[in-house]
């Protein structure tokens, strides 16, 4: 596991202390965490961090940094995977998550929706199963799991019960911050009709249905309310 941290955000970290966040956003590539998360990183980004499954190649990588820059949340880890098979060895992957669940001790996990990209679908399958309770000591329990809506595919491979219920409404900003943060993704510009060219209009109609100005949605996984921070820590668990 690799970690950046912005300038100005590495002072008295250690690589093995807990640097805790309230949310953490799993990316299966170098652009899903704008696309799905944009607004809420922009939001919220003094307490987020992304971990990116797939290693991005050289010039993936600089949109990447350059999108963070942008969005301005401190930290990103890079588990290097490899482009479309990060979930050939899964158990590897969970327990490069649970990893980095421990470091961070999310309160909120953001997952992509199970679509038809296999990326997408082993990065969900793998945040499930490392969102889990767990008896191993250690283990960090994220009280609030969601999935988040990438909208660049149209189909998915097997029905889910997940529906879009939790809705995150925006400042204008935020929706402008998450746009050029997409742009900085030149290479995975497209033309024509397609949902990243409309990001702004999507976050609009999702907002306006909820008689907000702009929103990102969401699905809930799983909600614990109201727990005892200490009691999510499983390893403190009596
Ligand atoms: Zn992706």
């Amino acid at each position: 596991m690799r970690e950046h941290r912005r300038r100005g955000h590495e002072r008295g970290i250690h690589a093995t202390d807990p640097h805790p966040v309230a949310r953490l956003v799993v990316a299966p590539h170098a652009d899903d965490e704008v696309l799905g998360c944009g607004g809420l990183l922009a939001k919220y980004h003094h307490e987020s961090a992304v971990v990116v499954l797939a290693e991005p190649e050289a010039m993936r990588a600089a949109e990447f940094a350059a999108a963070q820059e942008i969005l301005g949340y401190s930290t990103a880890y890079f588990l290097d995977l490899p482009d479309g098979s990060v979930g050939a060895d899964m158990h590897g992957l969970v327990g490069a998550l649970d990893t980095v669940l421990d470091r961070c001790r999310p309160r909120e996990l953001y997952l992509p929706y199970p679509s038809v990209h296999q990326d997408h679908i082993a990065a969900y399958e793998a945040g499930i199963r490392a969102a889990r309770l767990s008896l191993t000591p250690g283990h960090w329990f994220p009280p609030d799991v969601y999935v988040y809506d990438v909208a660049a595919y149209d189909l998915v491979l097997y029905p889910t019960d997940l529906r879009w219920n939790i809705f995150e409404a925006l400042d204008e900003h935020h929706v402008d911050t998450k746009v050029k943060a997409a742009m900085s993704y030149g290479s995975q510009m497209v033309t024509g009709p397609h949902p990243v060219n409309d990001l702004k209009q999507c976050a609009q109609t999702i907002g306006a249905a909820r008689r907000v100005e702009w929103a990102e949605q969401y699905a809930l996984v799983r909600s614990v309310r109201d727990c005892r921070s200490a009691a999510l820590y499983t390893g403190d668990v009596r």
